[in-house]
């Protein structure tokens, strides 16, 4: 059983990948527990691993570009956004709302569109690297969140309900645009001013020497997260960044926790990962 002793005053942000071998029954259960003994929370969830595999089910394979400075993202087309749309908001997030409402919280599945929970500036073009050479595409349909709309998930909470959030978010035009939900969950941490944000992965925490688990590194200081980006690869980038955001803008702790058994959530609490503070 979860102990009472992990519930954090003020509210706590849980960002839970879309990576193979997260358990989200685990996730969920433990979110449950800590709902019930009244923990404020608020829960964030990706879904590429799945979104992957749908795309290449339906014939239109991911295709993932890598930035000058090294950051990986998926571009996403039109019909990309659209399959993206029915994996994140549909499959992902209703799976997840059932299992809470099965637990009997009473969970609402909202996507960064709905109400403008998380807004940003469309970005149409992106720079990539191929075979050495900087290319720009266009027709992308990404971003990264400048605003949440912080009344809209406090009135949640106020009546009770446990928002369930992920991307895409919408732009200031009010077109779809896929954004990374670390960084989405860091700035919705930033704006609800939370006590910790947990960005529960497939992985122990930030590892030295990826993918060897026994290099996890257990602390990082707020004023030096940047100086850890080294050691992350990929998507890991994206998380690395989240948290000196959510440090930067006020967050007193982000904790990289594994989701893959256990108790994820009040093990992230007490520490176990990496912790950023
Ligand atoms: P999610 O979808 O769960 O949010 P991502 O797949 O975006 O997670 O990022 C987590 C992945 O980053 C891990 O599964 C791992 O493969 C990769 N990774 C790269 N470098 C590191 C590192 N130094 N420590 C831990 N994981 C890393």
């Amino acid at each position: 059983m979860t102990q009472a002793a992990a519930i954090t005053p003020g509210t706590i942000i849980v960002k839970v990948g879309g990576s193979a071998g997260i358990d989200y029954d685990a996730v969920c259960a433990d979110i449950a527990a800590l709902w019930k003994a009244g923990q404020r929370l608020v829960l964030v969830h990706g879904g590429s691993g799945e979104t992957n595999r749908i795309a290449e089910a339906l014939g239109h394979p991911p295709r993932f570009v890598t930035s000058p400075s090294g950051y990986t993202s998926r571009f996403t087309d039109r019909q990309t956004l659209e399959i993206f749309e029915m994996v994140y908001c549909g499959k992902v997030n209703k799976g997840i709302v059932e299992r809470l409402q099965k637990l009997g919280v009473n969970a609402v599945g909202l996507s960064g569109l709905d109400g403008r929970i998380f807004e940003g500036r469309h970005k149409d073009s992106v720079r990539s690297v191929e075979n050495g050479k900087v290319k720009v595409l266009r027709g992308d349909h990404t971003g990264t969140v400048e605003q949440v709309n912080v009344g809209l998930i406090e009135l949640l909470l106020t009546a009770g309900y446990l928002p369930v959030l992920t991307p895409p978010a919408a732009s200031y035009e009010g077109v779809a645009i896929n954004v990374d939900g670390d960084r989405a969950a860091a700035a919705l941490a930033v704006a609800l001013r939370a006590e910790a944000l947990l960005l529960l992965s497939n992985v122990p925490g930030l590892l030295r020497n990826f993918p060897d688990e026994a290099s996890l590194i257990r602390e990082i200081p707020a004023d030096d997260v940047e100086s850890y980006l080294e050691f992350a690869q990929d998507r890991m980038k994206k998380k690395v960044l989240g948290a000196a955001e959510a440090v930067a803008g006020g967050v007193k702790r982000v904790i990289f926790g594994d989701a893959r058994a256990g108790e994820p959530v009040s093990a992230a609490l007490e520490g176990k990962g990496t912790v950023v503070s």
